[in-house]
């Protein structure tokens, strides 16, 4: 299963390691033709507003929204979860989103870099906390029909999945873990498979 990490900026090694580890072949994607070549996408976090910009400069916001709209599964977390996102709410838009992902969020919700934490939680289908972190991570305020809530911080979610899509406020590659990048590699396969 050969999974991209998307690697305009953000912390695309660690991905790529964690989904080494998860039994994927991860490849680094900055071109339409790298994007091409995937079976699914991980879009890490960084700062939503740059890679937006870098994917609108590359000629990849449009190629990338057409593949994920018609199945291509997709990780995001952070920044990307922002990038997914049909709507920003309050002041701070990321302007060349994909709005792909039927969620509101608002940026910077759990306060500055200096307000950074690490959290276990519990996660719907993985039968042990996770260790996660949230580095000025996005609120989810408003969840479509569609999306289905897998895990949730101090009442809020934090972990949610539309069909082929998952997105998290938290990066789950920083602290070590890899059961989030293990589930979406059950959900990229599982999606070959239909
Ligand atoms: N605050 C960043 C943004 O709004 C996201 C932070 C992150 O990805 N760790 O894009």
């Amino acid at each position: 299963m050969k999974i991209g990490v998307l690697g305009l900026q953000g912390d695309v090694a660690e991905h790529v390691a964690a989904l080494e580890t998860a039994g994927a072949t991860p490849v680094v994607v900055r071109r339409v033709d790298e994007l091409g070549s995937v079976d699914g996408l991980v879009i890490p976090g960084g700062e939503s507003t740059t890679i937006g910009k870098l994917l609108a400069r590359f000629g990849l916001l449009e190629p990338l929204r057409r593949r994920v709209q018609s199945g291509m599964p997709v990780l995001g977390t952070c920044a990307g979860l922002i990038l997914m996102a049909s709507d920003v709410i309050g002041a701070e838009d990321a302007p060349h989103r994909l709005g792909v992902l039927d969620v509101s969020v608002r940026r910077n919700a759990y306060g500055r870099q200096v307000d950074s934490f690490e959290a276990a939680i519990d996660v719907a289908g993985i039968d042990r906390p996770v260790q996660v972190a949230f580095i000025r991570a996005p609120a989810i305020e408003r969840i479509g029909d569609g999306v289905e809530v897998l895990a949730e911080w101090e009442d809020r979610p934090v972990l949610v999945r539309q069909k082929h899509m998952l997105a998290s406020s938290f990066h789950p590659e920083i602290t070590g873990e890899t059961a989030i990048h293990r589930a979406f590699v059950a959900v990229a396969t599982q999606n070959r498979e239909t």
